[in-house]
């Protein structure tokens, strides 16, 4: 299951946020793959499309598509030369697939802040330096290894040698690895080396319950906003403290603390879509009288990768799928309809799976 990781510096909310994470999180009987572990919640993904094909096939069961929060708490200033657990922490920003930067945006004297005021834009910055120091670290000693290799007159380790100059420049230049534009062969080369700063990042900035309704005019959020833009970065406002009051309540109770607070839905929820935006993933569907479901894959992904999500034997035995687009299907009303349209096509092994669409694999066992 792909994974989103929950960094920030110390008393910036990453533990209330994460226990909002986990107080609302998934079925996990649902989600047989994910991990056991304190520090790891599921959450599921809120989809419109699939409320609607709920709506339209009545089946027993709905599943929405999940992935992994995990809490890295514990990078503090230095970390990338141990100090606190700093080694630890960095090796499990390492495993994620994506990074969510918790920022403090609001102001509370009984609450200490680590470094000394609240300053968004200085924490972000340590936070980042630390990661980009560790990335430092492991660029320069495969430099090292890749120039040694070279000398036997391989030519892939002069070109991963020249890529490599290209990242340790931006991050001298204190510039993540993901603001170096790689083609991807490119990426390919450097890839095992796991680069911190090469992970997609949003920004959760933490305002305080008060002016959670009003959080974009808060000047600290505005400031996240602008240094984000600059690095092409979505920004996500949200009360930590809110969220966790919120993920205890259900249905009406949920609702009506919603609208108390003059908000349309829980910060959670948009948090959890802009991750798995971030993410960069495709959602495709099965409707079933069973089960409607949504599933994950990667852009890119053909018909019996997509099989294989659900299980290793659609893939291995896959003939071929009937697909129909979201839209059309929503369009022509009901399955049946779709297929008497003509929108019910028949797609074989080489067919890019498209998000929205929704799929039924015929497969030998
Ligand atoms: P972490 O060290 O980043 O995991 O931070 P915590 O989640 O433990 O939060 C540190 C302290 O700040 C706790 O006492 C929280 O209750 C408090 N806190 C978190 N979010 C808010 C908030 O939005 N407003 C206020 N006033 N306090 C908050």
């Amino acid at each position: 299951m792909l994974s989103c990781g929950i960094v920030g510096l110390p008393n910036v909310g990453k533990s209330t946020l994460f226990n909002a994470i986990t107080q609302a999180g998934a079925e996990s009987a649902n989600y047989p793959f994910c991990t056991i572990d304190p520090n790891v919640g599921v959450v599921e993904v809120p989809d419109e499309r699939l409320d609607k094909l709920t709506e339209m096939v009545t089946p027993n069961r709905t599943v929405p598509t999940a992935f992994e929060f995990v809490d890295i708490a514990g990078l503090v200033r230095g970390a990338s030369k141990g100090e606190g657990l700093g080694n630890k922490f960095l090796a499990h920003i390492r495993e994620v697939d994506a990074i969510v930067h918790v920022v403090r945006c609001f102001e509370d004297e009984n609450i200490t802040h680590v470094e000394g005021k609240v300053n968004p834009i200085n924490d972000i910055q340590t936070i980042n330096l630390e990661l980009i120091l560790a990335d430092v670290e492991s660029v320069e000693k495969r430099i090292e290894r890749a120039r040694k290799n070279m000398k036997g007159g391989n030519k892939q380790y002069a070109q991963e040698v020249e890529v490599l100059e290209r990242i340790k420049e931006a991050l001298y230049n204190d510039q993540p690895a993901r603001s170096v534009e790689l083609t991807d062969e490119e990426k390919v080369l450097v890839r095992d080396l796991h680069l911190l700063t090469v992970k997609p990042v949003l920004y959760a900035a933490n305002v305080s319950e008060d002016g959670v309704a009003d959080a974009d005019n808060n000047p600290y959020v505005q400031q996240v906003k602008e240094f984000a833009a600059a690095e092409g970065a979505e920004v996500v406002p949200i009360s930590a403290k809110v969220e966790a009051e919120i993920a205890e309540l259900d249905g009406e109770d949920k609702a009506m603390f919603l609208e108390e607070l003059g908000l349309q839905s829980s910060g959670l929820d948009r948090l959890i879509q802009a991750a798995y935006r971030l993410l960069g993933l495709y959602t495709y569907f099965t409707a079933g009288v069973q089960e409607v479901r949504a599933w994950t894959i990667r852009k890119g992904t053909k018909a019996p990768g997509a099989a294989g999500v659900i299980h290793s034997d659609f893939e291995r035995g896959f003939i071929r799928a009937e697909v129909v687009s979201y839209e059309d299907l929503v369009a022509a009303g009901s399955m049946s309809a779709a297929r008497e349209r003509g929108q019910l096509r028949l797609e074989g092994k080489e067919y890019v799976v498209q998000d929205g669409d929704i799929m039924h694999f015929r497969f030998n066992v």
